[in-house]
């Protein structure tokens, strides 16, 4: 039986690559939905390519294009942002790749969970944002959450056979990013020229620069919390600028396991669409034999202040990372249109985090009205 994959945001850097896994392993999986943002001709050539069930493209604009690409085949189209839930609950496949970016995913894949979908999970957002009430649902449902995100696959690797020992903390890595070791002198002066530039790893523009800023670390460290169940005090991060080591499990003997591998998402999307059996391919190998130096140092917090924010809104809990989330959209998006500097992006965050009301223990409800809430906040400073 070929595993039925539905891909959402099949055309970003994550959708793509998992798509040339599954290419390579036409006899274990099948793609049955495909969704994209506004990419059309991405999403037509894919559609052709894989012929899948249904295909979802969410800027309505672009419904009449693809539908027309697509007149001659058996594939269905559907359009907006509606069509995304629906589709995540048809019963023509069996696992969601979760690739969609930021809080726009949280919708269909919650729909995916109470449809029983197993999920592979990259979009971290999820769980920053609604992480308690996603989690929930998905043990109610009796639905695997597998991590695609490098740090949380390593993790997920290194508990394999462990269920029965208590964890004493996670390590992870994190590899500084473009700025490694420069101050806000420097930073002050960066274009997203420069922030889009990670020396180890070729990603979407939103993860990019949250690599940059070091959100995305504090991101990782609430998901993290959700997918094994931490306290904030359990989590460590370490940056380790070589990427070999994806992340760490310390155990209560002290003893620590790592994963190790280079830097390739395709292994972690493999992983998880094929767990648990581990598949062969010809993705190249960390040789020890040549560059053997892994190098470790503890984060620079005073200067990359995103990662302080992000252990203060994890402490906090509550409807705090949705607005630290909603914030930082915003603030990327704001980047990466040249309306602020790399330093401001840190600084609308904290404002919206003083500004938004904590609530302790919010509503689905309440977590749509955080983040529209905290947009709106952030997106009145810099004028969006
Ligand atoms: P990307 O920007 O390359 O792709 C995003 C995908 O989502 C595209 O297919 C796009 O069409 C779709 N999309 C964007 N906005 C949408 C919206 N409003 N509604 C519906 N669809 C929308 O992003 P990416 O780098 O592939 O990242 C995807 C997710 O995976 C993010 O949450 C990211 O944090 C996580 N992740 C990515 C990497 C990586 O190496 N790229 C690694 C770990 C985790
Ligand atoms: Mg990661």
């Amino acid at each position: 039986m070929k595993k039925r994959i539905g891909i959402f945001g099949s055309t970003g850097s994550i959708g793509t690559q998992a798509l040339e896994v599954i290419a390579e392993n036409p006899d274990r999986f099948e793609v049955e939905i495909l969704t994209a943002y506004s990419n059309e001709n991405l999403l037509i050539q894919q559609a052709k390519k894989f012929n899948p069930n249904a295909v979802v493209i969410v800027n309505e604009a672009k419904y009449p294009v693809v539908k027309e690409a697509l007149a001659g085949t058996d594939v269905k189209v559907f359009a907006g942002e509606k069509a995304l839930e629906e589709v995540a609950t048809f019963d023509t496949y069996d696992m969601m790749l979760a690739a969609i970016v930021g809080f726009a995913g949280l919708k269909s894949t919650l729909k995916a969970v109470e449809a029983g979908k197993v999920i592979a999970l990259a979009n971290k957002e999820t769980l920053v944002v609604a992480g308690d009430i996603v989690m929930q649902k998905a043990v109610e449902k009796r639905v695997p959450i597998i991590p695609v995100d490098s740090e949380h696959s390593a993790i997920f690797q290194c508990l394999v056979g462990e269920t029965r020992n208590k964890i004493e903390k996670v390590i992870l890595t994190a590899s500084g990013g473009p700025f490694l070791g420069k101050k806000p002198n420097f930073l002050v002066n960066v274009k997203k020229e420069h922030a889009l530039q990670h020396p180890n790893w070729n990603m979407g523009a939103k993860i990019s620069v949250d690599s940059a800023t070091l959100m995305n670390k504090g991101l990782e460290m609430i998901e993290a919390k959700w997918l094994f169940n931490l306290n904030p005090d359990q989590i460590q991060v370490v940056v380790h600028p070589q990427s070999i080591i994806h992340s760490m499990v310390q155990f209560e003997d002290g003893s620590i396991k790592a994963q190790m591998g280079l830097p390739d998402m395709k292994l972690p999307i493999q992983y998880a669409l094929a767990f648990p059996q581990r598949i062969p391919n010809k993705f190249p190998r960390y040789d020890l034999s040549r560059a053997a130096s892994l190098h470790f140092e503890q984060p620079d917090i005073k200067t990359f202040r995103n990662l302080a924010l992000a252990v203060e809104a994890l402490k906090r809990g509550g409807n705090m990372p949705c607005i630290m989330n909603a914030a930082n959209e915003i603030a990327v998006y704001g980047f990466l249109r040249n309306r602020i500097g790399f330093l401001d992006m840190t600084e609308l965050v904290e404002r919206a985090m003083d500004k938004i009301k904590h609530i302790a223990q919010p509503t689905l409800e309440e977590y749509f009205e955080s983040d529209a809430e905290a947009r709106n906040f952030a997106a009145s400073l810099i004028n969006l």
